[in-house]
């Protein structure tokens, strides 16, 4: 019972018989309807039809005969097929047939075939078509336009004779060489065609999963992988599934277990501030509350941190530039001038608000380190391309590689006021790659930091 039942489900070894199968099955009913209306193409090859074996024996015969009863023989051994015609040496059709121009090619072929049955009953062996002009000398004259295939085969005898046979119709498929390059090429081309289809039937499943598998580790929280193909790859495709549910509840307990960690150190923070107001030492005072701010900023940082990451944003469609523009417009306002090269309107599909968060923190680094940024917006067939730059100090080398880790704060924002904590990097790090882009950073030759974010253009994130 387990044993049918495993075989009526998809498994790779029952697609892989069933191809073959249905291409063993295809290739014999192929043949056959080949056979059946192939005409001339289906024929057996010349040797098989017996046509060379009756031409070499009435050859042979007239050869040995009698010039009187030469012309009776002939035209006894004539069929509706095949016709016979002897014409005596120094006759107007064998001086025709003497100086009559014959394609090389046809020659060679024919002699070719029939050289080794005729043997040396003839001195002189001349195959040509229905085209040559001989073919209409009165003596041997068949209808060009009744008989368009004829064959002709002109033999001459040691007395300088001539025996013409005419093939009137041609009942004979490819030549064997022919043939077998024919079968050769079919073959090749079907077994192509099929491997094409059974590889793309066992491929696409592989595709859809290897599609899945990349989402899912973009952002662990996009939808179970579809269950689909062979049994095999349904197997692989569940365990992935299982994977990423576990990895899923493994990043919901530690976010949780951050969050509540930050929010319950609020309130013994608050208490040591309180606490603090009775230390008598003014400076050792204000040293405190420096460090009480900056728990309570990275606190604060770190709760907005989990909240914008569990923030569940619908995928809307919204005009890229219009954002932009929004944010320039708000820094207008507070004197601070941003250029931006780009188009006008480029709609795109993800989440406006997170990626509003994202430029707006790119654009206040850029103002708060170095000088107020420009933003370039470009598009190329698979992404758009924003680009930030300023004419700051950007970042040393040592340390650019580390500028998206939580908490990494360059020298320039722990020596100032307006520093913040280290999280605006990490949050637009996964922000853009919750939409299936990228996100760089890099100083530019002529000076400043260049940020680079590009994102996909196709509308298949999660
Ligand atoms: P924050 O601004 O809160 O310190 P970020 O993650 O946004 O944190 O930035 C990390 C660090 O990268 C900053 O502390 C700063 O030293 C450096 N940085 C970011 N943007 C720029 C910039 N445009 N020019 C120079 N340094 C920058």
């Amino acid at each position: 019972m387990t044993q049918r039942r495993a075989w009526f489900e998809d498994t790779i070894t029952r697609r892989l018989i069933t191809t073959v199968a249905l291409a063993a099955a295809t290739t014999a009913g192929l043949l056959q309807l080949l056979a059946t209306f192939g005409g001339y193409w289906a024929a057996p090859n010349i040797e098989q039809t017996g046509l060379l074996q009756e031409v070499a024996a009435v050859s042979r015969m007239i050869s040995v005969a009698p010039p009187m009863v030469r012309t009776p023989l002939a035209q006894a051994a004539s069929t509706e097929k095949i016709m016979f015609s002897w014409f005596e040496a120094g006759s107007a059709t064998a001086r025709a047939l003497e100086t009559a121009h014959y394609k090389p090619e046809e020659v060679r072929s024919g002699r070719q075939v029939i050289g080794a049955f005729i043997g040396d009953t003839a001195i002189r062996l001349d195959p040509f078509s229905v085209e040559n002009p001989v073919a209409a000398e009165p003596g041997i004259h068949v209808d060009r336009k009744k008989y368009p295939g004829a064959t002709f085969l002109a033999l001459q005898f040691a007395d300088g004779s001539w025996l013409v046979c005419a093939a009137l119709v041609r009942s004979w498929g490819f030549f064997t060489s022919e043939r077998l390059m024919l079968e050769l090429v079919a073959l090749v081309a079907w077994v192509i065609v099929v491997s094409l289809i059974a590889s793309r039937q066992m491929s696409r499943p592989i595709e859809t999963l290897a599609e899945g598998v990349r989402r899912s580790g973009m952002k662990p929280s996009s939808p179970p992988i579809r269950e689909t193909g062979p049994r095999e790859l349904r197997l692989v495709v569940r365990t992935i599934n299982a994977m990423q549910a576990q990895i899923r509840k493994f990043i919901t307990d530690r976010t949780t277990m951050l969050a509540a960690i930050s929010h319950d150190l609020r309130t013994p923070l608050t208490r040591i501030r309180l606490r603090g107001e009775f230390i008598e030492d003014a400076e050792q005072q204000a040293r405190l509350f420096r460090d009480v701010d900056e728990m309570q900023a990275m606190i604060d940082g770190a709760l907005s941190f989990f909240r914008d990451d569990a923030s569940c944003e619908d995928m809307t469609t919204f005009d890229l530039p219009g954002i932009l523009r929004t944010i320039i417009n708000d820094f207008a306002d507070q004197n601070i001038i941003i250029e931006y090269y780009g188009p006008a309107r480029v709609i795109y599909q993800g989440r406006p608000f997170a990626l509003k968060r994202v430029f707006t923190n790119l654009v206040e680094n850029a103002v708060k380190y170095a000088t107020p940024p420009s933003i370039v917006l470009s598009c190329t067939p698979e992404h758009y391309t924003i680009a930030i730059s300023d004419a700051g100090p950007g970042i040393p080398d040592s340390l650019i590689g580390r500028v998206f880790e939580p908490y990494f704060r360059g020298d320039s924002s722990r020596n100032r006021e307006t520093g913040g904590v280290g999280l605006g990097l990490t949050s637009a790090l996964a922000t853009v790659q919750a939409h299936g882009g990228t996100i760089t950073v890099r100083n530019r030759p002529e000076g400043g930091l260049e940020v680079r974010v590009d994102l996909p253009r196709h509308d298949e994130t999660p």
